[in-house]
């Protein structure tokens, strides 16, 4: 339960933290509200010789429009997320989601820049961020570069981030006025991680499903982006052979492993569940 020794480094602005994470190399992990990397570190899962604090730099925090977007800066908590009205407002499916995550004591300080970074399938972001078609901003010594959220996950802690680089900010394309959305997740208990989840945000019209799109959680070893599942509703009045056929869609690419959640199959099956249910649920919040 104690971690290896490590030097800790407080840098003051996004230019001091990058230069420093580009000369301390591989061994530097940046560090957020802490609330994954340091229990992971206790476990002697990570050994990182540096650890880079993020904590002081203002620029990181922070939540505002730009154009039809939303901009998120990485720092910016879990806490502040369901505080914000603008979010309440134009992206009510993040509140929901960071509503579920842990508890208040680890919302208030983990941020959605270390969620959608830690690349832990069981974190609940990233489907979301999947589901929106999020992009992360990603700074490194060599400059700025924009990464789709459905392109950033390649493995289980795996990411499209290099040595040395950061998420800076997470822009969202607000949905259209009128969509309903939800974030579905089954959980043994308040502050667990997901057995399964899924994130659905859908527009309406005339009766029928005008788009969609779907995310998965913690049903494989990345956050999924249901593609299929969400064409199958398109077009539909939702009814429940449709429901049914999406549902299982969804089953088809989920592959968890086994383990206290549930066995494979169980868990396989909870991933359609939650689509049913989010499917459902966003539909009767829509206009
Ligand atoms: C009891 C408990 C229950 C929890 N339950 C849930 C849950 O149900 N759902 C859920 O989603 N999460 C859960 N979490 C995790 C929590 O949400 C974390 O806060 C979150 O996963 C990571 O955010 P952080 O700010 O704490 O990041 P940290 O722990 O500081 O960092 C996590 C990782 O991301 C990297 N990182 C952090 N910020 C950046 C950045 N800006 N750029 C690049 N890399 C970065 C770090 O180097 C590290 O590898 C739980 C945690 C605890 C302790």
């Amino acid at each position: 339960m104690i971690p290896g020794a490590f030097a800790y480094h407080r840098p003051k602005s996004v230019k001091e933290a990058v230069a420093m994470l580009a000369d301390l190399g591989e061994d530097a992990r940046p560090l957020a509200g802490g609330h994954s990397l340091i229990p992971m570190m206790k476990l002697r899962l990570a050994a990182p010789s540096h650890l880079v604090d993020l904590g002081s730099i203002g620029e990181l925090r922070g939540i505002r429009a730009d154009g039809g977007d939303i901009v998120i800066g990485a720092m910016t908590t879990q806490h502040e997320l369901i505080a914000d009205a603008t979010l309440a407002a134009k992206l009510p499916i993040l509140r929901e989601t960071a509503l579920v995550i842990a508890d208040p004591q680890v919302r208030y300080v983990g941020t959605l820049g270390g969620n959608v970074a830690n690349g832990d399938p069981g974190n609940d972001m990233p489907a979301v961020m999947l589901c929106l078609g999020a992009t992360y901003h990603v700074l490194g010594k060599s400059g700025e570069r924009k990464i789709a959220a459905r392109d950033f996950y390649e493995g289980a802690y795996l990411t499209a981030l290099e040595p040395g680089e950061m998420v800076t900010a997470i822009r969202i394309p607000v949905p259209p006025a009128g969509h309903g959305a939800a974030y579905e997740k089954l959980k043994r208990k308040i502050g667990d991680y997901a057995t399964a989840a899924a994130a659905v945000i859908l527009t309406q019209s005339q009766g029928r499903i005008a788009t969609c799109s779907i995310g998965l959680t913690n049903v494989a070893e990345t956050p999924l982006w249901a593609e299929a599942a969400a064409k199958i509703v398109v077009g539909s009045t939702l009814d429940a052979a449709t429901v049914k056929q999406a549902a299982a869609a969804a089953e088809a690419i989920a592959s968890p492993a086994s383990d206290n959640r549930g066995p494979a199959q169980y868990r396989k099956k909870m991933a359609g569940v939650m689509v049913a249910r989010a499917l459902a649920r966003a539909k009767s919040r829509a206009a």
